[in-house]
């Protein structure tokens, strides 16, 4: 585990949120700014693919200030500026977002990290958005550099915990891959926050759990979990269109994340639950246009089946099903 230690009494829910420790961290609510630093990546420029992953439209989650076009640093003031119209905002923290931030030579990045760190004196941290497959030595060294300045988060898409299921949805990488690249990261004690789908085609109660137990045993610092949205414009709304995938109905997603809590580390903080995306993208499931009415059924279930974040996880027992 990197990063101050957790409590479950952090937050009033059966999880300990990773917004609560940032509040109990840095002295006050912490705003984040999304920015687009003009990536591509690997699944994308043909490197590995020309298509992208099987569900991913870079549109549907990168706000309308995030523009490649713009620099960095007017990004922030702009993303900064809107932040302040409804909140008395006074840190922040710049989320490098859309595609792979780290898929660039270490000038270019260097570049970049420090415009964003120099943008603005009220930006408190940096979190980074990457792929397991494109963290050479080089760019670690160079994340080593920026994690002494400020407070850093690497996040990781894994995605998924079974190889097959990365395969099928031409993630490019494998579990392999990112468990590399977490314990190069957690070698320069640099924080790690995965990324993790429920619902992919594939995916079983097993995998989720696997999942959970993995990335606890690593000791990353937290993660995020969302469930798979179709959107326009992507493959899997083809797969959907064509009767090959079915959403998950709300109460699967809400009862997998149970699963998937219960065997997570309660060291670990969670970053997000659900997620959502924009109408004008939404294909399916209708229910993920309302992450407030998920994070309460979530709520519920926890309650009503007495769960708590960790309450199956017993990292001395568990076997490194990778080995
Ligand atoms: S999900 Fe990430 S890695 Fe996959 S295509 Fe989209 S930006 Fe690229």
């Amino acid at each position: 585990m990197i990063g101050v230690g957790a409590s479950r009494n952090i937050s009033q829910k059966r999880y300990n949120t990773l917004n609560s420790f940032m509040k109990e961290y840095f002295g006050e609510k912490v705003y984040k700014v999304s920015v687009d630093g003009g990536f591509t990546c690997p699944v994308r420029d043909g490197t590995k693919g020309w298509r992208g992953c099987i569900f991913c439209n870079i549109k549907s989650f990168t706000p309308p200030y995030a523009e490649r076009a713009r620099s960095v640093k007017d990004q922030i003031l702009e993303g900064i500026e809107n932040v302040k119209k409804f909140r008395k905002a006074r840190k922040y923290v710049v989320y490098f977002q859309p595609y792979t931030n780290t898929y660039a030579d270490v000038e270019k990045l260097r570049k970049l990290y420090n415009e964003a760190l120099e943008a603005h004196p009220d930006i408190v941290g940096i979190f980074i958005g990457t792929r397991p497959d494109c963290l050479s030595y080089e760019i670690i060294d160079l994340l080593d550099e920026l994690n002494r300045k400020t407070f850093l988060v690497v996040e990781l898409g894994l995605q998924s915990s079974n190889n097959r299921t990365l395969e099928l949805i031409k993630r490019g990488h494998t579990v392999e891959d990112y468990i590399d690249a977490t314990k190069k990261l957690h070698e320069r004690n640099i924080r790690t926050l995965p990324h993790i789908i429920i619902g992919l085609p594939g995916d079983t109660e097993q995998d989720y759990i696997n999942g959970a137990r993995l990335i606890s045993d690593l000791g990353v610092f937290a993660v995020k979990i969302h469930p798979l949205h179709v959107v326009k414009f992507t493959e899997l709304e083809l797969w959907y269109r064509k009767g090959e995938y079915k959403p998950l109905e709300i109460s699967e997603y809400v009862e997998y994340v149970g699963l998937f809590l219960e065997n997570l580390s309660p060291r670990i903080y969670i970053a997000r639950i659900t997620g959502e995306a924009p109408d004008k993208f939404l294909v399916a499931p209708e229910w993920c246009k309302n992450k407030f009415k998920v994070m309460q059924e979530i709520d519920l279930y926890l309650e009503k089946k007495n769960i708590y974040q960790g309450a199956s996880y017993e990292s001395q027992r568990i076997v490194n099903i990778y080995q």
